[in-house]
């Protein structure tokens, strides 16, 4: 089972994502996390993205179209994969068409998570993120149980993603809306697209996600 996980920046994608490969056992692709590598790996390409990733506009295509290519080739991804982040621009959806037929593989679904963009900033700055297992959490909304100390792996290092800044954002939310947003009228127009309130809490957005891929992959 191939997906695509749609939504504005801070929508929830990559939480979700991470619930929806342990239940299906499908890898998570997200192409942030795979940027934010090459950023830290300090490749050329990391350090031709930090700039733009710093200004919260988007990648060229050709640079995140051949990194991904590569990483549905990996071995993990055979019994199937999350697209999470990708595609964000209509050309890197018709370049995903494309090099999957090649692949002989489809997308089976996609599925936008619904926001409200007057809370998006707030959701968004108060993110961070365990620096040992990567666990998410939230200064209001999911705190871990105990200040300072990771609920999932007890490390005691925490970072905040250097793009997660209100006036970034803002840029983030302009791109989303200019060349995003038409990505899922593309998918819809075919008949494998599925929205979900991004809104709710947490476990009832996966609550959802699972009705919805259980009802589709039913048919
Ligand atoms: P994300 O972690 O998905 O919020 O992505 C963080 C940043 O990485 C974005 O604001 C873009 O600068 C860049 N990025 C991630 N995925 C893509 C993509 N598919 N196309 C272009 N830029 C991307």
């Amino acid at each position: 089972m191939n997906l695509i996980l749609l939504g504005g920046p801070g929508a929830g994608k990559g939480t979700q994502a991470k619930r929806l490969q342990v239940t299906y056992k499908i890898i998570q692709l997200s192409t942030g996390d795979m940027l934010r590598a090459e950023v830290a790996s300090g490749s050329e390409l990391g350090h031709k993205a930090q700039k733009i990733i710093d200004a919260g506009k988007l990648v060229p295509d050709d640079m995140i179209i051949d990194l991904i290519s590569k990483r549905i080739d990996r071995a993990d991804c055979k019994r199937g994969f999350i697209l999470d982040g990708f595609p964000r621009t209509v050309g890197q959806a018709d370049a995903l068409d494309r090099l999957l037929a090649e692949k002989k593989l489809k997308i089976d679904f996609v599925i936008d998570l619904h926001t409200d963009e007057e809370a998006i900033v707030e959701r968004i700055t108060g993110r961070f993120t365990c620096a040992t297992c990567g666990a998410g959490y939230h200064d209001k909304f999911q705190r871990p149980k105990v200040d300072g100390v990771c609920d999932k792996c007890g490390g005691k290092e925490f970072s905040r993603r250097a793009d997660d800044n209100a006036e970034t954002v803002r840029a983030r939310l302009k791109a989303y809306h200019q060349q995003t947003e038409p990505v899922f009228a593309y998918y819809r127009k075919r008949g494998v697209g599925e929205v979900v309130d991004g809104m709710a809490p947490i476990d009832e957005v996966t609550k959802q996600l699972k009705e919805v891929i259980g009802k589709v992959a039913a048919c």
